[in-house]
């Protein structure tokens, strides 16, 4: 399989190539040249395999001839071992129509683990193959930066960078990131938005003078593996649910736009998906581009879902490079023009494409606490705060009766046990295996948000390339 850049102006690269580089050269960001495609019967055949199994085979055509199957395989049961449910991504039933896909047992307890365990694999397997070494920098919102740190500590030729906004993650997310002490990880606390940290990440990628010295590689949702990944539950829940039969909807809290993105390519593979339910908080980019066409950045408003506190979402430019027939030089301008004035028009092809299998909804304090303490009162489930909007626009979608809807559970509730109590009464308790995390030394450097201040920072401690 080859990756071709939605700007249209960076070399296309085979799958280990695109793994390696994270962000295109021109700016934009690797998608597969096309989308395989699973034939009914080939779907039905995959109803009950192990996950690991299953993702090896939904993931062997993006892979291509980077990997042998086998080591393919070798990876994903290595990846998906470390998770705490022998399922990897249990589905639980809410009521007649709901119901909750569980993707937070891995060893951070978000949804990102899902993807970046197997990317901390890709990359040593990768980087074992010459006398290359991978610089990471990347920036989180809160969960990215822990599943990644947790991914490669102490792996050999891989230093990490991480900056977060200061303050602005919850002590759970920043104790999983800064307790973590070995010497290849990096945490940096920055003042500043997520939003000014991603700029300043992306900034660095087209930096020349740290691209000639350092191999900047991205563990952010711009880097393609950690999708393909992602596409792998989509299919695991809708064979539970009936497919190829039966067709389902998912409502996905969105903040970077790669979980939602994940779920249209197993709809473009194949997998019969009824409806892709944006559900987002107050800070809302993303339902006003899909309810009106107008992408325009906003200021972002701190919220009890702090994941999803971002007001651009990056990888809305591949969805929007797929609809718009794939024109890499259109969506260099149209980028180029959001860039310049943080404004954007949808086309009329990219509008009527998203609406075909996209709706939104957007979730404010009271609907987000409103939906924890239903699925507290009503099913005995709790659910943390990013889910709950996922849960809130779920329910609020007007799916047919017939057609499930599962509800993306991004994070375990104990991540967030303020925002549960609060709703609910009830403080949900870390799980045994994240063990004595409040108890741990913290290693963070304070930096200001100035691209020149983190860009001397890794220039002084990442190792150059050979
Ligand atoms: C990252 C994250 C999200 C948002 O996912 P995107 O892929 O960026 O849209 C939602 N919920 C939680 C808990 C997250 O960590």
């Amino acid at each position: 399989m080859e990756y071709i850049s939605t700007r249209g102006g960076a070399p296309a690269l085979d799958f280990e190539g695109a793994t390696l580089a994270g962000l295109a050269s021109d700016g934009g960001l690797y998608v597969p040249r096309e989308w395989p495609r699973f034939s009914s019967s080939e779907i039905a055949a995959m109803a009950g395999l192990p996950y690991a199994e299953l993702a090896a085979r939904i993931m062997a055509p993006f892979v291509g001839e980077s990997l042998a199957y086998e080591r393919l395989l070798e990876l994903t049961t290595q990846a998906y071992g470390r998770f705490a449910h022998k399922a990897v991504t249990p589905l639980r039933q809410l009521d007649e129509q709901q119901w909750l896909l569980e993707l937070f047992h891995g060893p951070t307890l978000a949804f990102k683990d899902v993807a970046l365990q197997l990317l901390g694999l890709l990359f040593e397997e990768f980087l074992a193959r010459s006398d290359r070494n991978l610089t990471i920098v990347g920036a989180t919102s809160g969960d990215t930066g822990s599943a990644a740190i947790d991914a490669v500590a102490g792996r050999e030729k891989v230093d990490i960078f991480m900056l977060h906004p200061r303050g602005r993650v919850s002590d759970v997310q920043r104790r999983q990131m800064t307790t973590v002490l070995a010497p290849n990880v990096h945490n940096i606390a920055i003042e500043g938005s997520f939003d000014d940290a991603q700029a300043m990440v992306k900034r660095m990628f087209n930096d020349r003078a740290m691209t000639d010295r350092f191999a900047i590689g991205a563990v952010n949702s711009i880097n393609w593996a950690r999708l393909m990944a992602q596409v792998v539950y989509y299919f695991a829940a809708g064979l539970q649910l009936g497919a190829p039969h039966r067709a389902v909807a998912f409502a996905v809290p969105t903040g970077n736009f790669g979980d939602v993105f994940a779920g249209y390519v197993a709809a473009r593979m194949g997998l019969p998906v009824a409806r892709l339910i944006v559900a987002t908080n107050v800070n809302d980019i993303l339902h006003r581009a899909l309810s009106s066409g107008d992408y325009s950045q906003g200021t972002v408003t701190p919220t009890a879902a702090p994941s999803m506190d971002i007001q651009v979402s990056s990888n809305f430019e591949r969805l929007l490079f797929d609809l718009g027939g794939r024109d890499g030089k259109a969506m260099a301008e149209q980028m180029a023009g959001f860039e310049a004035t943080r404004t954007m028009q949808l086309t009329n092809a990219q509008r009527e494409g998203a609406a075909a299998l996209f709706q939104s909804a957007r979730a404010d304090a009271g609907e987000m606490a409103q939906a924890i303490r239903w699925a507290w009162e009503m099913c005995g489930e709790l659910i943390d705060p990013h889910t709950a909007c996922g849960l809130f626009a779920a329910r609020a979608a007007g799916i047919a009766a017939g057609t499930p809807v599962v509800t993306l559970a991004t994070a375990h509730p104990a991540k967030f046990p303020e925002a549960v109590e609060r709703a609910t009464g009830h403080r949900p308790s870390l799980p045994a295996r994240v063990g004595d995390l409040f108890d741990r030394e913290e290693k963070c450097v304070d930096l200001p948000g100035e691209y020149e201040a983190i860009a001397a920072f890794v220039a002084e401690h990442a190792s150059p390339k050979p």
